[in-house]
């Protein structure tokens, strides 16, 4: 009895030496092993797998961002309420996107945030005068996690592109179950209610959140900044979920 305990001491001890080590060697990838170059500072992913990550190319529908075909209604963003005006999402969440994107959120690597920022520095919305708006995270889920994954996203990104980020605008009000196992409007139901804003008035906000799966909750928060008096309001994710490719 007394012996597993040792040894399960032993283990924890190891796992935790491994998290320092990872700390002091020059920074490996998170993917692959391979060294990332110190002049590419703190971001955890290599170039090549960075490369790798698929881009969301367009023709997109003009407000979610959905590729597909301009002519055709849009299933997706049709029920949405009105405020979010145009969603664009760096990468489609595969492969080592999707594993990126569980490092941020379950494994406690938030560093990896400059990967994913420096991904999406280029996404239209990212121009003139706006403020960058991170989704909140209920309290409970931040007391989880220890901190929340868009506003890491959001800090990394502002740094880049010189965009204020603004964490005193949205907050979340009523803790919402997980998405996951919902229909689309199901997800809409979950959601709806969710957020207020705050001294949004005349602002031009793009909120940012690390995946865009039906943009029910990117809706919305959109929708709260609206009833708010936002002057425009955008988001931006890293990835999108590639499940509802038509
Ligand atoms: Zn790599
Ligand atoms: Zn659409």
């Amino acid at each position: 009895m007394q012996r597993s305990a040792e040894s399960g001491r032993l283990a924890e001890f190891r796992r935790s030496l491994a998290g320092v080590e990872r700390w002091l060697l020059p920074p490996a990838c998170l993917l692959c092993d391979a060294p990332v170059p110190t002049g590419e500072g703190d971001m955890l992913i290599c170039g090549p797998c960075r490369s790798r990550w698929r881009p969301v190319s367009g023709p997109f529908c003009p407000r979610c961002g959905q590729p597909g075909l301009a002519d055709l209604e849009c299933r997706l963003c049709a029920a949405w309420p009105p405020g979010l005006a145009r969603v664009r999402s760096a990468v489609w969440l595969l492969d080592g996107a999707r594993d990126v994107v569980h490092h941020l959120k379950y494994q406690g690597w938030w560093r990896v945030a400059e990967s994913l920022a420096e991904s999406m520095r280029h996404l239209e919305p990212l121009t003139g005068q706006v403020s960058l708006i991170p989704i909140p995270l209920g309290s409970r889920r931040l007391r989880e996690r220890g901190y929340n994954q868009s506003e890491r996203i959001a800090e990394a990104l502002g740094r880049r592109v010189d965009i204020e980020v603004r964490t005193d605008i949205l907050r979340r009000v009523r803790e919402t179950p997980t998405q996951t196992a919902l229909t689309p409007e199901g997800r809409q139901a979950n959601v709806a209610g969710a957020f207020r804003a705050k001294g949004a008035s005349g602002l031009r906000c793009v909120l940012v959140d690390d995946v865009f799966t039906t943009g029910a909750t990117l809706a919305e928060a959109g929708a709260a900044l609206a009833a708010g008096g936002a002057a425009g309001i955008d988001a931006v994710t890293f990835a999108r979920a590639p499940e509802l490719v038509r």
